[in-house]
């Protein structure tokens, strides 16, 4: 069967996801919200199921991560030492007649003809105002089109606005010129954008009953700033010792311009982010004798060697094949390394995993590009150190092993790993605002500490969204496909290729007929028997054969069918059902005995 056009394709997938009640529109009976969503039944099953796996890899299966749950409103001076209220801001563009906004850099090209004026005047009114208004025509569009905008946009606010005679107001220095791939015009109106300007992306909130400056408070825009606030806290409690993380999984909140693209960009939505904190690479060095440089693929278990490039390549693998282990293929997934020149200026390093959502753009080739998944940073020591500045509380850690390690060095060592440290320090310390004098003096008391054992921990931060994930599964999932029955009847069957760890519902249990009591009882006793430990669902209603198909569509792995020889019929046969796979459609014979040991298999 021929692929489905994108749009066509993501507009099967946004139905399907309504229909079978994976996710809905917030708000929808009045209307919905913009960049709101609600997950349904099913869509509640896949992000736990997804959240559970990413915690238990991440937590759980690690000696080296620490959990933590934080609030969502935290002390405003977190997002100042963060950055974020001065700079978490998207470059923003108005049309100036609809009010409609859109992110500078999501404007897509345009080519057409433009038509601009430098004023309008109203015989009507006695008023002119002199002020350039460009509208863009596409083929086929008339100019009267663009004036009748023109003239809208020259009368807000104005009394022939209220009038209604704007109809007649004098256009004036009409010109027209044609143009190739403008990204000056507003999409939908086609109204010249006004100059790009920032918008700060956090929701902002009072903290008790007076709505005062002194009182306002943010929604967190990302969970990772908890973490760090909580950093020393976490350390006394959790006897970890650095190289360690702390993983976190949790609400964000960001008031992104144009949400667009179902769930991708939302304004509330989920991440999963882990900040794994590493010794500086001088502290290794002093420690293991030298700094191992990572190579092709995984670099394997780590070593006291690790400096942050191979533990930032292990993460990056991690990630991925937490990815793969979950039903993405590395095919579907694309490691984008970041330009030096696209890097925060405290990153020595980000990867983005994209993945090639059906909506992505194409390269020249024609091959998806993929939209961020993920971003795994090394951030160096920028977040703990703005914390330690802004809060004047101590964020560093004392390393037992380096302080030993340091006295054992010859002295030109001694000197070589303090310079570097030293440097380190007073880049950051300027970038930031300390002026040279006051930065050189605490960066040498940085070189000293680190002599004597202390240093502030680096970090790697590999930070996922929740959602774009489950919006990766549901992508990735879709299949449509021609079967053919017994009676030789083709049709269409929509199945979703979800794999077994993260599918909503793991198994159906079906009695061949729900008038006969034998069977129901038998298979309510499966039932009862497989439901503590995965999410099954039981469906007696239909025939057989459109039970399979609901549950292909709701992505259902495996389905249990109990009919007579389940009871004994043919002897040889007592006890065992019919296990149907979803995806080969195969049905095979299995013992009850059997089921769960089978399936648990499967699904973890
Ligand atoms: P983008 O460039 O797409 O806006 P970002 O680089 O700002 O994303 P980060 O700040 O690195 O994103 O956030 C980490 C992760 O959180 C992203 O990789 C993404 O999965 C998720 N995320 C960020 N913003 C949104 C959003 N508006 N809606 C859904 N998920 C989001």
């Amino acid at each position: 069967m021929a692929e489905p056009k994108a749009n066509e394709l993501m507009e099967k997938i946004v139905s399907l996801c309504k229909r079978k009640g994976l996710v809905f529109q917030s708000s929808e009976i009045y209307g919905g919200i913009n960049g709101f969503w609600d997950y349904g039944p099913l869509g509640a099953e896949l992000k736990r199921n997804v959240k559970e796996l990413w915690w238990n890899a991440m937590t759980r299966m690690r000696d080296d991560v620490a959990g933590l749950e934080a609030t969502i409103i935290m002390h405003p001076q977190i997002w100042r030492a963060s950055g974020h209220v001065d700079t978490f801001a998207d470059l923003m563009r108005e049309c100036p007649l609809t009010k409609k906004r859109v992110r500078a850099d999501q404007v897509d090209p345009q080519s057409g003809t433009i038509y601009r004026w430098s004023g309008a005047a109203s015989a009507k009114n006695g008023w002119t105002v002199e002020k350039l208004c460009g509208v863009l025509l596409l083929k086929g569009q008339h100019p009267d089109s663009a004036r009748k905008k023109a003239r809208e946009f020259y009368a807000q606010g104005t009394p022939d606005w209220a009038s209604g005679d704007w109809q007649t107001l004098e256009l004036k220095g009409e010109t027209v010129a044609a143009v190739e791939n403008s990204l000056d015009f507003h999409p939908e109106s086609g109204v010249e954008l006004t100059a790009a300007r920032p918008f700060n992306l956090m929701f902002k909130t009072y903290v008790g009953p007076l709505e005062s400056e002194d009182n306002v408070a943010y929604l967190r825009p990302e969970t990772a700033q908890a973490i760090f606030a909580q950093f020393k806290n976490v350390l006394e409690t959790s006897r970890q010792t650095v190289p360690f993380g702390i993983a976190q999984v949790g609400k964000a909140f960001r008031n992104e311009v144009t949400p667009r693209n179902f769930t991708f960009r939302s304004r509330e939505f989920e991440q999963m982010e882990l900040e794994f904190f590493i010794k500086p690479d001088e502290a290794v060095e002093a420690i293991a004798g030298t700094v191992i440089k990572p190579g092709e693929g995984h670099p394997g278990e780590p070593t006291p060697a690790w400096g942050w490039q191979a533990w930032h390549k292990y993460w990056v693998e991690e990630r991925i094949r937490f990815y793969e282990g979950i039903g993405l293929p590395r095919e579907t997934l694309v490691e984008y390394w970041q330009k030096p020149e696209e890097l925060a200026h405290y990153a020595r390093a980000c990867v983005d995993i994209l993945f090639k959502f059906p909506f992505s753009k194409r390269d020249e080739k024609g091959e998806l590009l993929g939209e961020e998944l993920e971003g795994i940073a090394a951030r160096s020591d920028f977040d703990l150190s703005q914390h330690e500045r802004c809060s004047g509380k101590p964020m560093g850690v004392f390393d037992e092993e380096l302080r030993a390690a340091w006295g054992r060095l010859d002295p030109a060592k001694q000197q070589e790993l303090a310079q570097r440290y030293y440097d380190a320090r007073y880049k950051y310390l300027t970038k930031t605002g300390v002026e040279p004098e006051p930065a050189a003096k605490e960066a040498k008391a940085n070189a000293e500490g680190l002599a004597k054992g202390q240093y502030i921990p680096h970090v790697i931060e590999p930070s996922a969204g929740v959602d774009r994930l489950i919006l990766a599964l549901i992508s990735h999932a879709y299949c449509e496909e021609q079967v053919t029955d017994e009676k030789g009847k083709t049709e269409t069957r929509v199945v979703m290729r979800f794999h077994p760890r993260v599918a909503p519902v793991k198994v159906g249990i079906f009695p061949l007929l729900k008038n006969k009591p034998e069977l129901v009882a038998k298979a309510l006793e499966v039932r009862n028997l497989l439901r503590p430990h995965m999410a099954v669902f039981y469906d007696e209603a239909g025939a057989i054969g459109r039970r399979y198909r609901r549950q292909d569509e709701a992505g259902t792995p495996y389905g249990v069918t109990i009919d007579f020889d389940t009871l004994g019929e043919k002897p040889e046969l007592l006890n065992t059902v019919t296990l149907r796979e979803r995806d080969s459609m195969t049905q095979t014979r299995i013992s009850i005995d059997a089921l769960l040991p089978f399936l648990l298999s499967k699904i973890r």
